[in-house]
């Protein structure tokens, strides 16, 4: 910022959980690297009562510095906490607003101020606060930027709903919907890889990619959380946002320019080419208990939080097309839940067989398991690798699977950001690119909601799935309709 300018940041719902573990850490992270400006103010407003001072202390739990230059973290982190603030209000009260607004001018001093409200609190007030923020809050000098986290809505017309409200008191480019995966370095890379590497546009067509799988798994269930998750379910919290948003920048065509709405147009258009989705083409499972070495994991309904006969998925697998000229015909499979027996985010692009290829007898029968296959694995242990067949050395001719293997933490020794890094960077330096912005957020409603309200109003039930194991098996027969093996339980993978 301009040395006569001041950033106030607005965490609203300061005490709660996302704040505490994500957002207060993420921005003391920025304050670390020098990249916030030279004036800032940082404000936690909730309606708990807590003084300033309990608030550094709260937050000063979670603050944590980069492991390669520690010796002045101290010091540091005393810097930042001198610069945060709190004040307790309600959400719909325009008149606590204006007293925050009163605190932050004082900090803001007659510099011309910007300011960040940062919405970190359940979606039903989301509208109370923009209004009172917006109108009592503003800057009147400078810029004023809402960050929201999803849900936005449930469906086609909640979202709609929600959008037009917020569009009342803000406009588009003053709204910042975060999708916290859009800040991961491994779908930020997915970009450079494909337009900065000659070897990989040419392939990323129809004509030589197979199948795109987007995989999403957690190792452990709601555990008492389940009130807010059963209410969206595993499509409506995974797949219709994150997943979908890197099956969009996966497909999109070249942009004009790096600049956001140059990709942003590119995304909203494959987002339209979509066919619609099929039930047929979709599997729900949900998990239950299950007694693993003496210890007992609770199943879905077991979470008091979860009424018992819900049916409600904790596991998704879809298959999706895109009807234009690059992909027709190509599955793009999502596959995306809880409770399962691995930890892990991915993409997987599976190349077709090479034809007529010369060594075919060489692999024995399974052709499928000599195709490239090109992996970015998002989290844990970023990495990038390319399955390619090798000779094993030797006289005799015998080929081998083996990676090409690009894993970050050995290239790569220093701690990769937090994605609520990079997205509070961009958001305070209005770089919109990772943002949702409202045609495309449509877009995605307009793709799935008529299959979750198919979902719902037939009352499908899911296939249970034992806690801790690697789903229903009704995604191995999605999968295999459409000619497709998933790729992370073909156990090679390191
Ligand atoms: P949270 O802890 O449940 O709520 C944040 C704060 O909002 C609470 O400390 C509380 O503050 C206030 N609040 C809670 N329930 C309320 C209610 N019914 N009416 C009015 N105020 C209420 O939520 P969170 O986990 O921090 O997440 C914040 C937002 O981010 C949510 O919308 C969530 O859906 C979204 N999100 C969270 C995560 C995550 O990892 N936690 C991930 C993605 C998205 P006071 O009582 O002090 O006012």
């Amino acid at each position: 910022g301009e040395p006569d300018s001041n950033l106030s940041i607005t965490i609203v719902g300061a005490s709660g959980d996302l704040a505490k573990k994500k957002i207060f850490p993420a921005l003391f992270a920025l304050f670390y690297e020098d990249c916030l400006p030279e004036n800032f103010t940082v404000f936690g407003y909730a309606r708990s009562k807590m003084t300033d001072e309990e608030l550094r202390n709260m937050i000063s739990k979670t603050l944590t510095c980069r492991i390669d230059k520690s010796e002045n973290c101290g010091d540091k982190m005393d810097q930042f906490l001198t610069r945060c603030f709190y004040h307790s209000g309600q959400y719909n009260s325009e008149e606590h607003f204006l007293e925050l607004d009163g605190k932050l001018k004082e900090k803001e001093a007659g510099r011309l101020s910007n300011r960040l409200f940062y919405l970190s609190i359940p979606p039903n007030i989301f509208v109370d606060v923009v209004r009172c923020a917006s109108l009592k809050a503003s800057s009147t000098t400078g810029w004023t930027r809402v960050i929201v986290e999803k849900p936005f809505g449930r469906d086609f017309e909640s979202s709609g709903q929600l959008t037009r409200c917020l569009k009342q008191y803000l406009t588009e480019d003053q709204i910042f919907r975060i999708d916290h995966y859009l800040g991961k370095e491994l779908v930020e890379n997915l970009s450079v890889l494909r337009f900065s590497n000659l070897v990989f546009e040419p392939l990323w067509s129809r004509n030589y990619i197979r199948n795109v799988q987007l995989i999403f798994s957690e190792d452990f269930g709601t555990e008492g959380r389940g009130g807010y998750f059963d209410n969206y379910g595993i499509i409506r919290d995974i797949m219709q946002n994150h997943l979908l948003q890197i099956l969009a920048l996966f497909a999109m065509e070249t942009p004009v320019s790096l600049d956001a709405e140059d990709i942003r147009n590119e995304k909203v258009k494959v987002l339209k080419s979509m066919r619609p989705l099929l039930l047929e083409d979709l599997v729900v499972g949900q998990y239950k208990g299950h007694s693993r070495g003496g210890k007992l994991y609770l199943g879905y309904t077991d979470d008091p939080t979860v009424p018992k006969n819900s049916v409600t998925p904790t596991f998704a697998a879809a298959a999706l097309f895109i009807n234009n000229a690059r992909w027709d015909g190509v599955p793009f499979l999502m596959k995306a839940g809880k409770a399962l027996h691995t930890k892990r985010a991915e993409i997987r692009v599976q190349f077709r067989h090479v034809p007529g290829n010369l060594y075919k007898r060489n692999f024995g029968t399974d052709l499928d398991k000599a195709t490239n296959e090109l992996v970015l694995r998002v989290q844990p242990d970023e990495a990038v690798y390319l399955k390619i067949n090798n000779k094993v050395p030797g006289l005799g001719m015998r080929l081998d699977r083996s990676d090409l293997n690009l894993l970050y933490s050995a290239r790569y020794p220093k701690e990769i950001p937090d994605a609520y890094e990079r997205l509070l960077l961009d958001a305070i330096e209005g770089e919109r690119r990772l943002f949702i912005r409202s045609d495309e957020l449509d877009a995605a409603w307009t793709l799935f909601t008529p299959l979750l309200k198919e979902l719902e109003e037939k009352k499908i039930a899911p296939e249970l799935y034992p806690y801790g194991s690697r789903g229903p098996v009704g995604a191995h027969y999605l999968a295999a309709k459409h000619n497709v093996r998933w790729g992370d339980l073909s156990g090679e993978d390191s």
